[in-house]
């Protein structure tokens, strides 16, 4: 469950910026520029799954796993007024996108993942059953993660790395 903390973790180091978020933490980082940038880490859903939220700097932000309990996330987003541009899927287990579909309504944000976990986002209820919990299934996404891509996102560039293992779209 501290998968999503530590690959945003290697990816924002790569970018210049050191982040150690810890759980339920607030931490102001600077990137190489110098321009402020937030990552807050919500804990969410019966797994503790750590949703982050990202202030990316000119009001824009990203949501990474929304896998539960999207009121919260949403809530802390608005109080932040923060514009969500993106929510990006580590992975596709149905811990980390089970809150999606909400976010993504609120928000009009697009949705990114590896295409090798696509297909887990309309399994997410059905899987979640199997371990005596309920989630709901995920819209599917808008942009596809690949390896080397860059997200620009306010004065923010997050890289991707596709990190097969866990799932085979893991990023
Ligand atoms: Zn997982």
């Amino acid at each position: 469950m501290n998968r999503t903390r530590i690959i945003v973790a290697i990816l924002l180091l790569l970018t210049g910026m050191a982040v150690s978020a810890c759980v339920g933490g607030e931490q102001p980082r600077q990137n190489a520029k110098g321009n402020r940038m937030h990552v807050e880490t919500i804990v969410v859903g019966p797994l503790g799954v750590n949703c982050l939220l990202i202030d990316c700097g000119n009001g824009e932000g990203v949501i990474v796993d929304p896998g539960a309990e999207p009121g919260r996330i949403l809530h802390l987003a608005t109080s932040r007024k923060l514009k969500i541009v993106h929510v990006i899927n580590t992975h596709g287990h149905f811990d980390h996108v089970g809150g999606n579909r909400v976010v993504l309504e609120a928000t009009g944000a697009s949705l990114l993942i590896h295409p090798a976990d696509v297909a887990q986002l309309k399994r997410a209820a059905e899987i979640a059953t199997m371990y005596g919990l309920s989630t709901e299934d995920s819209p599917p996404p808008d942009r596809e993660l690949s390896d080397g891509m860059r997200i620009v996102v306010g004065n923010t560039t997050i890289p991707v790395l596709h990190t097969p293992g866990h799932p085979p779209g893991g990023c």
